[in-house]
């Protein structure tokens, strides 16, 4: 995502606690409810306790003309503890029917938790599988930072865009990135329309009933809110990278040619982030841009970043694309740690331009603490507000701090430690880690583990320092 400005209110939705009674079912088995939130700091409701998703199955009709979504999602688990009840997150949408293990299950909705009664309590370690019905007109829904996010229409189309919370707005699941799984989401639109997804297209049929089915399959794990689905009269070009990782563009046509030029690279940034950063961690890649003015910032959605218009640069490109490692291979344990994405993905940035004869990192390092707007309009925002890795509240998860003091954080340790310990710890931190959730503490010790330095004064005066750091 792109750095938002700091916001005008804080509301934060606040759930009503659910309170549930186990159901004894006289067996041996007694489970007990899943928590309906696993306590983030700043999204204490999102996701849910007592599983761990394995795999969405996403089967979902969308009629552009009236905004109508029909659904199923197939969920498949594993129980962490006994479970007489277990929660789902989901905003909006109407439930129809919901089976687990293929008996009809009870459930009742209060805010955004569907809460799920099996006929039968589940064992700690069970897999068990989930299918819910479910309908309606998705919505929007407002970050608080005031931004929108979730399910968004188009003039002739629809997103769904899901940082932090939004996806909720469209499937049921457990929304928090701690929860990863493998998805398979297949759209149905009427004939004329693209649909997009994460990862790669399996199949494309026509229906008897004259509709075009699209079955995406992403079989690298993926947290929630970096998955996507994207309907309209797209412009599709597809090809590969030299190393053959598969990309797939789909671009709004009035938005074709001044697209060209950004996507152009991307092939190549694949490759270049792959030699800094290690393999490229998916087997696709790709993006898709939507009509002008869809959203009021672009999205590292899994494998295929969205672009609200043409992007507006090469490094926006590059910076999406440096999330793939960064936030959606790696991904942060909680909302706290976003400058593990951001800061990284602007540090991406900073690193392709001096690859590429541009400005250095010193000397970007340099115009931020001068506030020197002319090397980078960036260095005159308030990215020294607070320390990146403490925001004040959910409505800062996206400010400057966390991009550009975040970077400016990984620069001091590349002053410290040297440029062939520095490359080693991105390397490495991206492989150690990969396809799976870390967070800063996480973070700090492996990078003083891995170059063999004491860095606690980067720390406590870059990452949790309070004040406006001073070289
Ligand atoms: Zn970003």
């Amino acid at each position: 995502m792109e750095p938002r400005a700091r916001s005008r209110s804080a509301v934060t939705a606040a759930a009503a606690l659910l309170a549930l009674t186990a159901a004894c079912t006289g067996g041996t088995v007694q489970g007990r409810p899943g928590a309906s939130g696993l306590r983030d700091p700043y999204f204490p409701k999102a996701g849910n306790g007592g599983y761990q998703v394995e795999h969405y199955d996403l089967d979902l009709d969308y009629d552009p003309a009236d905004g109508q979504l029909d659904g199923t999602a197939v969920i498949t688990a594993r129980a962490e503890q006994g479970l007489s009840s277990f929660n789902l997150d989901l905003a909006g949408l109407r439930v129809e029917a919901v089976r687990v293990q293929g008996a009809a299950a009870r459930y009742n909705r209060t805010g955004n938790e569907l809460t799920v009664r099996p006929a039968e309590d589940l064992k700690k370690g069970e897999v068990f599988r989930t299918e819910i019905d479910y309908g309606g007109r998705p919505k929007s829904l407002a970050d608080p930072d005031g931004s929108e996010e979730g399910w968004i229409r188009t003039e002739d189309g629809a997103v769904g865009v899901g940082e932090p919370v939004g996806s909720m707005t469209w499937f049921p699941g457990n929304h928090h990135p701690s929860d990863k799984a493998t998805y398979d989401i297949t759209l149905t639109v009427p004939q004329g329309y693209e649909a997009v997804s994460n990862g790669e297209l399996r199949s494309r049929t026509a229906t008897d009933d004259g509709r075009t089915e699209f079955a995406w399959h992403s079989p690298e794990p993926m947290a929630s809110y970096l998955a996507t689905a994207a309907v309209g009269k797209f412009k599709v070009t597809t090809g590969r990278t030299a190393s053959g990782v598969a990309v797939y563009n789909a671009v709004e046509p009035a938005e074709a040619a001044a697209s060209a030029g950004p996507l152009a690279r991307l092939p190549e940034m694949v490759e270049w982030g792959s030699s800094r950063f290690g393999p490229y961690p998916f087997g696709t890649a790709g993006a898709v841009v939507l009509p002008e003015a869809t959203l009021a910032y672009a999205l590292e959605t899994q494998t295929k970043p969205v672009y609200s218009g043409a992007p507006g640069s090469e490094e926006l490109v590059l910076h999406e694309l440096a999330h793939q490692w960064f936030g959606n291979s790696v991904s942060p344990k909680s909302w706290k740690d976003m400058w593990l994405n951001e800061g990284f993905a602007t540090y991406a940035e900073w690193l392709w331009s001096e690859d590429h004869g541009g400005t250095t990192a010193q000397a970007r390092f340099e115009a931020f603490l001068a506030g020197d707007t002319e090397v980078d309009e960036e260095a005159g925002s308030d990215w020294a507000a607070f320390p990146p890795a403490a925001p004040p509240g959910p409505e800062d998860i996206s400010g400057a701090p966390v991009y550009y003091r975040g970077a400016m954080a990984l620069h001091r340790i590349r002053q410290v430690v040297g440029d062939e310990k520095f490359f080693d710890l991105l390397r490495g931190w991206a492989a150690d880690h990969r396809h799976g959730n870390a967070g800063t503490a996480d973070f700090t010790a492996y990078a003083q583990e891995r170059t063999g330095h004491d860095l606690k004064k980067v720390w406590d005066v870059w990452l949790y320092g309070k004040g406006r750091p001073r070289p």
